[in-house]
């Protein structure tokens, strides 16, 4: 995962565009349209960076990240 899917990952947590709606299930605003947001699990997310990992990984094996799965993790970390 790219420095870059962090660092904005980061910047969504400490701005407080997480919220925990359930055990696992979080609503996370977008980072490019603030008027926008993605709801989110451990491990799939609405986004289309998200849904474009597989078109273009296909058959990979490889597992989806974006920056909005990456700040689900960063914030069970940090609860407060
Ligand atoms: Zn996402």
């Amino acid at each position: 995962m790219s420095a870059n899917t962090i660092r904005k990952a980061k910047k969504l947590v400490e701005s407080g565009g997480v919220v925990k709606i359930e055990e696992d299930l979080f609503q996370i605003k977008s980072s490019s349209d603030p008027e926008k947001s993605y709801f989110v699990t451990s491990d799939t997310c609405e986004c289309p960076g998200f849904k474009n990992f597989y078109k273009f990984h296909h058959g990979k094996g490889l597992k989806a990240n974006c920056s909005h799965l990456e700040a689900i993790r960063i914030f069970k970390e940090n609860p407060d």
